[in-house]
């Protein structure tokens, strides 16, 4: 089995949800709240453990019952979360409000998150032994680069989801194997509008390239190779939220095993459109048996 480790967030999302969002200084009644376990790094942990691969998690809970919560949520999907730290405070927290239109405004507070920022003794050791470490922005950049620079060390193939996106330093592009941007995120990292273009520019600072474009697909570049474009099923979406990260943990496996590009980016493309069709980020995430029936060449 292949073996995927992660190291990234862990958030609860609160969600509430509401005809209309408050003004500044004005009281709304909402409908509903939920606390829905999430946070990139460990969606895409269970992502990546459903599709099949053995995954460890390497991040920060509080001590709090968030904590406890976002544990399990990740060990009922089989994320071993031995390297799952936890410390003194509360864990990290979304505070979503989703209105009618479905517009949403969030304040994101890193919480545990905040002291993910240096590899701890063990984590290292944990990075050697999988086969690709899979990196997103919602934990301290120093820890990213630091986890970047030890998977480079040993060969082991780095993701970067570039995402909450903020400007990515020479030093962490210089260890990313694949950069896996959505839509927006290659055009706010390089100013060009057109996906394509925008492609491109990033290959210019990593060897691999993947654009995710929402129901239209993806677009996958690499240096002496053809741009792919690979379409996603045509489905009725019902909440795309998290697609991005069934995207990115679905592949991470797919490639692992070594199966071609094309048919590892129509696999995840299998994956997230099985995931939009249903609510929720994390349960809506398939299992390697549903990734497989609705798999088409
Ligand atoms: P993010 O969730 O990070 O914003 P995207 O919206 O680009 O990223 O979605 C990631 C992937 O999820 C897409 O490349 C596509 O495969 C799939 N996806 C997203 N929205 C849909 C949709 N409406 N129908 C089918 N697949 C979708």
């Amino acid at each position: 089995m292949t073996h995927i480790a992660v190291l990234g967030s862990t958030n609860m999302d609160l969600v509430t949800y509401v005809t209309k969002a408050p003004q500044r200084g004005q009281t709304v009644t909402g409908r509903e709240f939920r606390t829905i376990p999430g946070g990139k790094g460990a969606n895409q942990a269970i992502a990546a453990a459903r599709a099949g691969a053995t995954v460890s998690m390497i991040g920060a809970v509080g001590n709090d019952s968030f904590g406890l919560r976002l544990r399990d949520t990740l060990e009922h999907s089989g994320v071993d979360t031995d390297f799952l730290r936890t410390v003194e405070g509360p864990s990290g927290t979304a505070h979503i409000v989703v209105d009618d239109e479905g517009g949403n405004s969030i304040v994101v507070i890193p919480g545990a998150n905040g002291t993910v920022d240096h590899l701890s003794p063990g984590d290292e050791g944990l990075i050697t032994s999988a086969d690709t470490l899979l990196l997103q922005l919602e934990i301290p950049l120093a820890a990213v680069v630091a986890g970047a620079e030890a998977a480079r060390r040993h060969g082991v193939r780095t993701v970067l989801t570039p995402s909450p996106v903020q400007p990515l330093p020479p030093e962490l592009l210089a260890v990313t194997d694949l950069l896996v941007p959505n839509q927006y995120e290659a055009i706010t990292l390089t100013g060009r509008t057109d996906p394509r273009e925008a492609a491109t520019a990033l290959l210019e600072l990593v060897p691999e390239v993947v654009v995710t474009l929402g129901a239209t697909g993806s677009l996958y570049l690499a240096r002496g190779v053809d741009p792919l474009m690979v379409p996603a099923p045509r489905v009725t979406a019902v909440d795309t939220t998290g697609a991005g990260d069934t995207f990115v943990g679905t592949l991470a496996v797919a490639l692992a095993e070594e199966k071609p590009v094309h048919e590892a980016l129509s696999w995840a493309a299998a994956a997230a459109a099985i995931s939009v069709q249903r609510a929720g980020a994390s349960v809506s995430m398939p299992y390697r048996p549903e990734i497989d029936a609705r798999y088409t060449a």
